[in-house]
């Protein structure tokens, strides 16, 4: 059933396949090219009536074909400078046109015809012959127009054999009609085909282009997972590991400082108003620490449990000194009100070491970290140390 709108479709000249091929075939339907062929053909047939005295049917001929040349010229003039992007209309405009040159053809070679010699009609009908397999070569393009076509040309001929009593002619004409119309037919069947596999392979483009864009996102979000925490939505250990084995290989004369944090006495936290609240609580300090860092190149990640790591490359260690006293303030300050039934506040402890020699490892640094965050809770927590420092900050 889809088939046969579709063949409908294809047949009044709608339906040309994808709007770009559409647009292809109009170009080429829209050329004068074969219209000056069919012209010049038709000058000649009117050559031997000229020669013989019939200069009233030639006259009316000559201004026939001007008309219908300078109708195809500025309709191939006007679907070259077309704004108006519209296929349907631009295809019933071909059709408008294509149906106005069939006439004017039909019309010079019928009064041509009535009143030749038997010499000038056989080249007459020669001429047609010849009119009509051109427009059928076209015809997969647009079948209704140029069947149209071919059926003017063919019955005004007829109809002037008729007039001057040769009534085979009338039959010759419809069995050469019904031909061109079981060849358009297969024709138009043909091009079918290749216009439903034209539109199957562009919808099969289209879900191999989805599929595939599905599938970089799916794996762009898996590649977020690997690297992110999943309670508190900042980096994970293995992103923090690639970062600071990035940091260290990408410039090793320039400052590069590491910060440990570790909330204070998490595991009394977590008794007292349960592990719901405690991972609560977690996620809070994640998004201080996202908020002190925000628009800044550092590098902030869940290091393990309630620990925290911040990479800050370029920082010295009074720059890092300075960042993980506001952080302390900060995580100092967090409200947590709303985690808990009188929640008490929470601290954190940090330590801050520098690289201080181009020959230190990320593993040095993490140790020397480690080591300032060890004093700094042996000193009486939420405070921050400096690797080989003391306290720069307390409470
Ligand atoms: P300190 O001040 O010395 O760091 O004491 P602390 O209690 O914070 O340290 P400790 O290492 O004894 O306890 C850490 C606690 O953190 C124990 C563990 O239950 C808790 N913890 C680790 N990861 C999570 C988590 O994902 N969610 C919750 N709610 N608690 C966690
Ligand atoms: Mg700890
Ligand atoms: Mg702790």
């Amino acid at each position: 059933m889809q088939r046969l709108h579709q063949l409908t479709r294809i047949m009044i000249g709608l339906d040309l396949g994808l709007p770009e091929t559409h647009w292809r075939q109009l170009a080429q339907l829209f050329h004068i090219t074969p219209h000056v062929m069919a012209a010049l053909a038709i000058g000649l047939a009117a050559l031997q009536p000229w020669l013989n005295g019939q200069t009233g049917p030639v006259s009316f001929v000559a201004c026939l074909i001007a008309l219908q040349l300078s109708l195809r010229v500025f309709g191939q003039i006007a679907f070259r400078r077309r704004r108006d992007h519209s296929l349907t209309k631009w295809t019933r405009i071909f059709a408008i046109l294509s149906v106005a040159s069939g006439l004017c053809w039909a019309l010079s070679l019928a009064s041509l015809y009535l009143g030749g010699t038997p010499d000038s009609k056989l080249i007459i009908l020669a001429v047609g012959c010849g009119i009509i397999q051109s427009s059928a070569a076209r015809a997969f393009m647009s079948p209704a127009p140029m069947l149209i076509n071919i059926a003017l040309l063919m019955s005004t001929v007829s109809i002037a054999a008729a007039l001057e009593g040769q009534w085979m002619m009338a039959l010759i004409c419809l069995v050469y009609f019904l031909f061109q119309l079981t060849y358009l037919a297969r024709l138009s069947d043909l091009y079918l085909g290749e216009i439903l596999a034209e539109y199957e392979r562009e919808t099969a483009l289209q879900q191999l282009a989805d599929a595939n864009r599905k599938l970089k996102q799916a794996n762009e979000q898996l590649a977020r997972h690997a690297l992110t925490d999943g309670l508190t939505g900042i980096a994970n250990r293995r992103s923090f590991d690639a970062a600071l084995n990035a940091a260290f290989a990408s410039d090793t004369q320039a400052p590069l400082s590491l910060i440990l944090l570790d909330i204070d006495h998490f595991k009394a936290f977590n008794d007292s108003h349960g592990h719901q609240v405690g991972d609560d609580c977690l996620r809070l300090v994640g998004s201080v620490i996202a908020e002190v860092l925000d628009g800044s190149d550092f590098h902030a990640a869940r290091y393990g449990g309630e620990e925290f790591a911040l990479i800050l490359p370029g920082a010295d260690a009074f720059e890092a000194a300075r960042l993980a006293e506001r952080l302390r303030r900060a995580i100092a300050a967090a409200e947590l009100g709303d985690l808990a039934d009188a929640a008490p506040s929470i601290s954190a402890s940090f330590g801050a070491a520098t690289r201080t020699r181009a020959d230190l490892s990320p593993a040095d640094l993490v140790a020397r970290a480690d080591r300032a965050l060890y004093r700094a809770k042996q000193k009486g927590r939420n405070r921050v140390a400096v690797d080989g420092d003391g306290d720069i900050a307390t409470a």
